[in-house]
């Protein structure tokens, strides 16, 4: 298919970051900054928390980042193409394209574990035979092979968290971003998660994290990029949870 829109073949040929924001500003009311003149970069490969309070803007870039909203000003690219510039039909095939976990899970109430991840690769037509494979292998990676037929609310949360991480990694994603992944999840679920994220980043996916939990931002050493008020206040490899210092 000449000119077919192909994130994943674009991600494994790039040599340019993954992610970059290009002096982004996000104005959801004018005159209000949600995201102020921000720059970074993410390459292939990297694990990045982003850090910050309620209200600087973590959700946000995570929003710019799946092109759910468009800067105000700036440019965001992802695995080099501008995301402004997707036409309509490749906007849905785009964020496919791209792993995403949030804090509620988001699973679909009546279906099953197996279900629920199946359906992910049902969307994008992977063949049944396929499905049948893939499905019960990404569910064992997460620790879920003897829950498969459990409905989410048969699962605690840290269950429910990893199903939602098993549907977004099962088309193999070059990309996952999570927004606040841990913020329902008690302390030891919470470092389960992040060291399956941490597993899924050294086999090769780009991952971002925002969260509010200084225990595991300090426990991980990466990248912590500190967001307030909009506006990046540090970014440091094998960072802490900074926030508290400013
Ligand atoms: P965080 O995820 O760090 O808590 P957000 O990115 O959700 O922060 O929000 C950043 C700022 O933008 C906040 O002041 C918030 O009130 C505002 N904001 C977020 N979403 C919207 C929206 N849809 N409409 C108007 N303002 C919004
Ligand atoms: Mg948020």
């Amino acid at each position: 298919m000449a000119g077919a829109y192909d994130l994943q073949k674009d991600l494994r040929n790039i040599q340019a970051p993954v992610i970059r924001f290009e002096q982004v500003t996000k104005e959801y009311q004018k005159g209000v900054h949600a995201i102020n003149d921000i720059t970074f970069s993410i390459n292939k490969g990297e694990f990045v928390f982003i850090v910050g309070s309620s209200g600087s803007g973590k959700s946000t870039l995570i929003r710019l980042m799946l092109r759910e909203i468009l800067p105000t000003k700036g440019k965001v690219f992802v695995a080099g193409r501008e995301l402004s510039r997707l036409r309509r039909h490749q906007i849905s095939k785009y964020r496919r394209s791209i792993g995403v976990v949030f804090q509620d899970f988001r699973l679909l109430k009546d279906r099953n574990a197996y279900e629920n991840v199946a359906f992910a690769q049902r969307v994008v037509e992977t063949p049944p035979g396929d499905i049948k494979r893939n499905v019960p292998r990404m569910l064992s990676l997460v620790g879920l092979s003897e829950k498969y037929k459990a409905f989410p609310s048969e699962l605690s949360g840290g269950e429910q968290q990893r199903v939602a991480l098993a549907r977004a990694l099962i088309n193999n994603p070059m990309i996952l971003l999570a927004d606040e992944p841990t913020g329902n999840l008690d302390p030891k679920n919470s470092q389960e998660i992040m060291h399956l994220l941490e597993e899924i980043n050294r086999r090769g996916t780009t991952v971002v994290v925002v969260t509010h939990n200084h225990e595991i931002v300090d426990m991980m050493q990466k990248r912590v990029i500190t967001l307030r008020n909009g506006r990046i206040i540090s970014d440091e490899e094998k960072g802490g949870y900074v926030y508290a210092k400013y």
